[in-house]
């Protein structure tokens, strides 16, 4: 079916940051983006204002661009000010971190500080269920719960990895360092695809020279300028 005769059906889903629609044709769904902001697996609730508006053109544009790079992902168009089309995929339940840089959970975990630029990138596994606050979890959990399959991981990996490099390059050049960020993939028909989102929501964005913080940090400990921040992000994005 042309994704022009697609047509909103009922809600599906509501997450944390975004409502998921049907449409009347099974493989494509509506991504609503909220202004809800959580943290601390959703102890610290609040809103910020125009966010679903900004990360929704923040993602779409950054979907664009990977799969201009040869990723291939869900996204398929940005439909209006809070709603893009995307696959409807079978959510692997493992969400991917990426580091460049040592910042939040690592930081505590391991008793370094923030700000230490890694010697190569660091990859690590949650396990995607909010009641158990996402638990960190390593491959061979994954196989032997078969949350994902070796073949799906490897390639899961290396699209990861590919988006690093993609995705720090396209920061830099606008003067924003990737320190981190988080990824989830999924399946349809065959294949596995990039899925979610790519905001200031998942991925720790710090302004070169100043240092500034540029996520969601700024909400998470109570920094201010949330809507400023992200703001900007949009701004050097759309550059
Ligand atoms: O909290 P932590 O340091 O492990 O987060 C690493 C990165 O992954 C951060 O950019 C954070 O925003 C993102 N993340 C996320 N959703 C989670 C866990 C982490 O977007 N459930």
């Amino acid at each position: 079916m042309a994704t022009s005769k697609l047509e909103k059906k009922e809600q599906l889903y509501e997450g944390k940051a975004k409502v998921l629609f049907a449409t009347n044709d099974p493989d494509y769904v509506i991504q609503y983006f909220k202004d809800d902001a959580t943290a601390f697996n959703a102890e610290k609730k609040g809103t910020i204002e125009n966010k679903g508006v900004v990360n929704n053109t923040i993602s779409a544009v950054i979907f664009k661009y990977l799969e201009a790079e040869g990723v291939k992902t869900h996204f398929v168009e940005q439909l209006s000010e809070r709603e893009s089309l995307t696959r409807y995929l079978e959510i692997i339940p493992v969400e991917v971190i990426v580091r460049n840089i040592t910042a939040g959970s690592i930081s505590k975990r391991l008793g370094v500080e923030e700000g230490i630029v890694l010697k190569q990138p660091i990859l690590e596994f949650c396990y995607k269920d909010d009641d158990l606050g996402d638990p960190f979890i390593c491959e061979s959990i994954i196989y032997a719960f078969d949350y994902a399959t070796p073949e799906e991981m490897k390639h899961i990996s290396e699209t990861a990895l590919k988006v690093n490099e993609l995705l720090s390059k396209f920061f830099d050049e606008r003067g924003i360092t990737l320190v981190d960020y988080k990824l989830e993939f999924g399946r349809f028909k065959g294949e596995v695809l990039l899925a979610d989102e790519i905001t200031p929501d998942g991925c720790r964005l710090w302004e070169k020279g100043t240092n500034e913080k540029l996520d969601k940090d700024r909400f998470r400990r109570d920094l201010g300028n949330i809507e400023e921040a992200y703001e900007k992000v949009l701004n050097k994005v759309m550059e």
